[in-house]
């Protein structure tokens, strides 16, 4: 705690300006000006190359049109304006990830500009504008290694080269590190919903950088700005940015002038760190680039790809509290992903008429179905789609509870048996007897077992102790396994037992 109080105390000096970028990978086959294919985690390096993003004399660059249709679709997500005509800078610098010492980029006409995205805090709702959205390639990877002969040596992996990287740009509307956090998340979703990236922080797919400045609280002036970078999960930028906080209100208190830097975050240790000093402004010497001409966003072009963004997080969130009646709990967990959330609708609509309510469909689909499809080492974490258990067949199964005729506990082992088979989860409750036994003759015969099995239980109610009708009916529910409704089971062994009782007072 770099402050003294900590956070909260620093908060009431101060207040947080914080901007955020993100770049995310597009999930395209190929890269953004080649036809190399997109490298896998498993690719052994410098496989994936050719003359264009090894960046080699005179190779000519090709716009990759579906990276251009990820980029447009993200805006459109956003509420940005698409400009008429758009065109590739080159942003010039020296670094040895680099080695045509130019990245082409967008510079004063990004694809997007001026959107918003809306997301939920522990203190409400909060909508933060974007800048813009812009297209560019990504470098080189640097590896350091120690050689065989045991040099420290710098190895460049070029398959990440070129691949077609997003940048995101807020306007410096965030104010706390939670709200940083959860800017990340909801853009998250919002990149998967469109399909435009996978957007694993883990896996580089998605890298978060924010701007932290802070300002006596009722000043307008801006203080000094430090980049924060390195940080490869949410929990990891909400910890860096509320330790940058602390560290600058400390600073401040000081009378200590802050340095524009870059700092990183070391997540073991939990501090940031300074990667270095930041000159005032960047020059990059951006100029057209001259291989590729401007590039128009024709307005059927656009209108396809409108058409093709599903409809998002925030508003099926809302849908299913306002329409639905879930709790914004369940709300969240079920718009988590695109693939539940097109899970549960289906199952929903599969439901209609039958006793499985909204409700009913979306504990089971967070539940147990969520259980499964985490647990099952074949489906990729999360992936309920990927069960073998389709909508219409879990909406079944669960209007089979709601009916009462199949107990919780049977219709989960049905659950389980079908992940395992591929049969419906109904048809193996009638195929293992796993339905409520709901013929009175049937559950008469195993009542009547119970009694003939259980004298001394049946002696002592005719005597008077009531209690050893729970007994006999915990002993009727352990033979059916479960399958019978103990109420029923209650009903049908008293009478059989009075009747016994008067027979006998005859
Ligand atoms: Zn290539």
């Amino acid at each position: 705690m770099p402050y003294p109080g900590g956070l909260e105390a620093a908060l009431t000096r101060y207040e947080p300006v914080i901007g955020i970028e993100v770049h995310a990978q597009l999930r395209t086959a190929s890269k953004m000006f080649c036809g190399c294919a997109v490298a896998g985690d498993d690719a052994a390096p410098n496989t994936r190359t050719c003359p264009v993003c090894l960046g080699l004399p005179g190779a000519l660059p090709v716009i990759n049109r579906r990276a251009v249709e990820l980029v447009l679709a993200t805006g459109m997500a956003l509420g940005a304006t698409v400009p008429p005509a758009t065109r590739w800078d080159r942003k010039n610098y020296v670094y040895p990830d680099l080695p045509k010492g130019y990245q082409i980029s967008q510079y004063d006409l990004p694809l997007a500009s001026d959107g918003l995205l809306t997301f939920d805090t522990s203190a409400g709702e909060r909508t933060v504008r974007i800048r813009r959205a812009h297209l560019e390639e990504d470098t080189a990877r640097l590896v350091h290694a120690t050689l065989p002969d045991g040099r420290n040596a710098s190895l460049v992996d070029f398959d990440r080269s070129g691949m077609p990287l997003m940048e995101i740009v807020t306007e410096p509307d965030v104010r706390s590190a939670e709200e940083a956090r959860r800017y990340a998340e909801e853009l998250q979703r919002v990149l998967r919903y469109v399909g435009a990236s996978d957007a694993e922080m883990e896996r580089g797919q998605m890298r978060v950088e924010a701007n932290v400045s802070l300002r006596p609280r009722g000043s307008v002036a801006l203080g000094t700005r430090v980049e924060v970078k390195n940080m490869n999960s949410f929990r990891s930028v909400e910890r860096a940015i509320a330790f940058e906080i602390e560290r600058q209100a400390a600073a401040l208190d000081a009378g200590e002038a802050l340095r524009q830097q870059t700092r990183g975050w070391d997540e073991a240790r939990g501090v940031t760190y300074v990667m270095r000093d930041k000159e005032d402004s960047e020059d990059y010497r951006y100029f057209p680039e001259p291989d590729l001409p401007p590039l128009r966003t024709d307005p059927a072009w656009l209108a396809g790809i409108r058409a093709r963004i599903p409809e998002l997080p925030a508003s099926r969130r809302a849908r299913y509290v306002g329409t639905l009646g879930l709790s914004p709990h369940d709300a969240g967990i079920l718009t988590s992903t695109r693939e539940t959330s097109d899970f549960f609708e289906a199952a929903v609509a599969a439901a209609e008429g039958s006793a499985a309510t909204p409700k009913a469909i979306a504990n089971w689909v967070a539940g147990e179905l969520a259980r499964l499809a985490n647990a099952a080492a074949g489906t990729p974490r999360g992936r309920i789609d990927r069960t073998g258990i389709g909508p219409a067949e879990l909406a079944a199964l669960v209007a089979l509870v709601e009916d009462g005729r199949v107990s919780g506990t049977n219709a989960k082992e049905a659950l389980a048996v079908a992940f395992e088979t591929g049969e419906a989860p109904a048809a193996v409750v009638e195929a293992r007897g796993l339905g409520r036994i709901a013929d009175d003759d049937a559950l008469g015969v195993e009542v009547d077992a119970v009694l003939a099995a259980n004298p001394a239980a049946v002696a002592d109610y005719r005597a008077g102790r009531p209690q050893a009708a729970g007994f006999l009916v915990g002993q009727v529910m352990r033979r059916t396994q479960g399958r019978a409704d103990a109420v029923v089971v209650r009903e049908v062994l008293l009478a059989r037992l009075d009747a016994t009782v008067a027979e006998e007072d005859r």
